[in-house]
């Protein structure tokens, strides 16, 4: 099959969606790979390095949306793309639908055959192709959250790790799920009192037997909720209910109970943000002052490390890339329930209930 990979048109997108290993590994099982130049430069990756793996390198996005069987992406395609698909192609990458009209539109009238990164199942109705950036985005809360706690960035000056005869920072963690253990572990590791509140009494269970005596475990109602939130010198919003937005745990009222210059970082922001004054911020500006409390509210956290995020997602992402480009994607998808999860948008058909449902289109 000849795949494509085109460099990422969305504002502050550095990632790219084949890494120059990827294309090797397809390469090997006797693909052609196309690349963008200039397609890596955000994860520095060069055109040599692709050409190295196998790739041929072509100027300017066209050629790839106009002769490839399969274009693969990361972030969902931008107008200007969706104006190139066509029927008969498969487009992988992160579609992000329900929530989009536009896009979905313009992609059922293009015809192409859309298998989405966020649908794709794993083991137990998991979701493995979004879980890397969980990890990231996880890991990373407690670096801005540390950054934030600096005097200069009007944090209350505290060391999370403390240091030998002065006790360490106290971390507040709520939703112990893959960003909320991501980021017990970083505090974790930092030397900081990491507290973890979570709903699931079967997750606190596997936290507490992960964690030991590294990090403390609460049930998270509204009395130990409260509490941990004004101890803490950090607090990290990390809960998911599925589907639905973020449950506003945080009140504004409760800020004044906690200490001035405490941080809040609120990595559920994506879903509208799990604190009551949250509002989502950028990378270029990423913090503001409500009532003395520093929140950090970036919705797009995996793209600040964008190497590191596009590995982490090709690890995943390839093997069903693989399969898609040795099988066809019609036997790839029969021989695999959770790829076939995947598929979003076909010959100008919404194929996926729930972005159906909610945008109205027969499904
Ligand atoms: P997850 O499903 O793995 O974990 C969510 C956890 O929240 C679960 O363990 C659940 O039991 C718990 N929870 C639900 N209600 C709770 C409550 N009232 N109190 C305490 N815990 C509660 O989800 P995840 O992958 O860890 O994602 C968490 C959030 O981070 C999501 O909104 C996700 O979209 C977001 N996210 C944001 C970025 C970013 O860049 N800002 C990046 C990746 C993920």
């Amino acid at each position: 099959m000849r795949i494509g990979c085109p460099r990422e048109i969305k504002n502050h997108e550095y990632r790219v969606g084949l890494t120059p290993e990827s294309v090797h590994e397809l390469i090997a099982h006797g693909h052609e790979v196309w690349i963008e130049s200039g397609a890596g430069l955000g994860i520095d990756a060069k055109d040599t390095d692709y050409v190295e793996a196998g790739a041929k390198i072509v100027d300017g996005p066209d050629p790839i949306f106009a002769e490839c069987e399969m274009v693969v992406k990361v972030k969902e395609p931008q107008a200007r793309e969706r104006a190139k698909l066509r029927e008969g192609q498969v487009l992988y990458t992160y579609l992000h639908l329900a929530p989009d009209p536009d896009q979905t539109a313009d992609l059922v009238k293009s015809g192409v055959t859309g298998i989405a990164y966020e649908t794709v199942t794993g083991p137990g109705g998991t979701l493995p192709l979004l879980k890397p950036m969980s990890q990231v985005a996880g890991r990373m809360s407690i670096q801005a959250g540390a950054t934030a706690l600096e005097k200069a960035h009007g944090g209350r000056g505290v060391l999370l790790g403390g240091v030998p005869g002065v006790m360490p920072g106290k971390v507040t963690v709520i939703g112990g799920g893959v960003v909320g253990w991501n980021a017990a572990q970083m505090a974790v590791g930092l030397g900081a009192d990491v507290t973890i509140l979570d709903r699931s009494p079967e997750q606190l269970e596997r936290l507490g037997m992960y964690f030991e005596s590294r990090a403390k475990t609460r049930f998270s109602n509204k009395a130990n909720l409260a509490e941990a939130v004004c101890e803490a010198d950090l607090v990290i919003g990390a809960v998911l209910i599925p589907g639905a937005a973020a449950p506003k745990l945080v009140s504004r009222d409760m800020l004044s109970s906690m200490k001035k210059g405490a941080v809040l970082v609120d990595v559920a922001i994506d879903q509208g943000g799990c604190f009551e004054t949250s509002h989502a911020t950028t990378h270029a500006d990423p913090t503001y002052v409500v009532d003395g409390i520093v929140h950090y509210c970036v919705a797009n956290m995996p793209g600040a490390v964008a190497r590191t995020s596009t590995y982490a997602l090709n690890n995943v992402t390839l093997p069903h890339a693989l399969s898609i480009a040795d099988m066809g994607w019609k036997a790839a998808l029969r021989a695999n329930a959770d790829l076939a999860a995947g598929l979003n948008v076909h010959a100008g058909k919404v194929t996926f209930g729930a972005v159906a449902q909610e945008l109205g289109y027969d499904h």
